[in-house]
């Protein structure tokens, strides 16, 4: 948890460091920005900058203090997840109240072993007018040497009188190149990451979800099934084809089916020309592997376009089924 950690949200990241390196960290943000794209680890990695004594404003990852923050339990850092608390408790409203008032006791202590007091709240737009009207007081008096940082997708939710007094930090969606290599670091597959990524719109969340579970499945059972699709029988080909377009089958999934086989293709054109060399027919190999690769954009063009999916998806396998081996 350190903020050089953070992936893909420089503009942020860059605004926090200028703070803590002229010493003018504010008293209240507000992050925001789409699910999944980092705003609460910034929020810890913020708490590890500040408390941290190795890398005092970036955060050393290993140091006790940092070690404290990354377990949540540094007596100078709180952490309200009102999403958690709202599912663990009765009602809404209740526990919004109890949860600002426990975030103002954080705040209204004296630090206890860093420079300063850190509250993250999460979730923040499902405080009740009554909570943010509640943590209003803090705003407007913070007490000296803390920081409170709120955590929301959508910040409109909050009051203005909320909003005014907190410094607005914005988190983009991000890159599918980052969400790849996160997920890949996460211990995903690399097929896994690859298909899920462009799919994730921007949040590693979701991409998370997408190269971990069902979906995922389909793409893997997809690429076997496309490897030995020259000795299929056709009733088989055909089976497939009506699989791709079950009605079960939500448009999210047809995209990542759709990348599998563009991608399954281009990796036939990488291999042919790889195995070119070799004899005589590795021309006519090469040949080969492009048209597959140029007829699958077109099925995906036609896809798009809504064509009947069935009919595009039945000529495509049965082409890539007559078209044999390659390498
Ligand atoms: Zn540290």
């Amino acid at each position: 948890m350190k903020l050089d950690g953070i992936l893909g949200q420089e503009r942020a990241v860059d605004l926090l460091r200028r703070s803590l390196a002229a010493g003018r960290l504010a008293h209240a943000y507000v992050f925001t920005g789409p699910p999944g794209v980092g705003k609460r680890a910034t929020a810890l990695a913020l708490a590890a900058a500040c408390l941290c004594t190795a890398r005092p404003g970036e955060g050393c990852g290993a140091c006790p203090e940092c070690r404290l923050v990354e377990a949540l339990s540094h007596p100078d850092l709180f952490l309200e997840d009102l999403e958690r608390a709202q599912a663990e408790r009765a009602t809404a409203s209740q526990v919004s109240i109890e949860q600002v008032r426990r975030v103002r006791g954080h705040l209204a202590l004296r630090p206890v072993r860093g420079p300063r007091k850190i509250a993250v709240v999460d979730d923040a737009e499902r405080m009740t007018a009554d909570a943010q009207n509640a943590l209003l007081k803090t705003l407007e008096e913070p007490p000296g040497r803390t920081t409170l940082v709120l955590v929301a997708t959508n910040a409109a939710v909050l009051l203005p009188t909320i909003r005014s007094r907190c410094q607005q930090v914005r988190f983009a969606p991000l890159e599918d190149a980052v969400i790849e290599r996160l997920l890949v670091a996460g211990g995903a597959e690399p097929a896994d990451a690859a298909t899920a990524a462009p799919l994730a719109e921007g949040s590693l969340v979701r991409g998370r979800e997408l190269a971990s579970g069902e979906l995922a499945e389909r793409c893997r059972d997809l690429r076997d099934r496309l490897d030995r699709i020259h000795e299929s029988p056709v009733t088989e080909v055909l089976d497939l084809a009506s699989e791709m377009t079950a009605s079960r089958t939500a448009r999210a999934e047809q995209s990542a089916l759709v990348a599998t086989v563009l991608d399954w293709c281009r990796r036939r054109v990488r291999d042919a020309v790889a195995s070119s060399a070799a004899g005589p027919g590795g021309r006519d190999a090469v040949r080969r592997a492009v048209r597959q690769l140029e007829r699958a954009y077109a099925t995906s063009r036609d896809l798009d376009r809504h064509a009947n999916a069935h009919l595009s998806w039945d000529v495509l396998l049965l082409e890539l089924r007559r078209a044999g081996p390659i390498a």
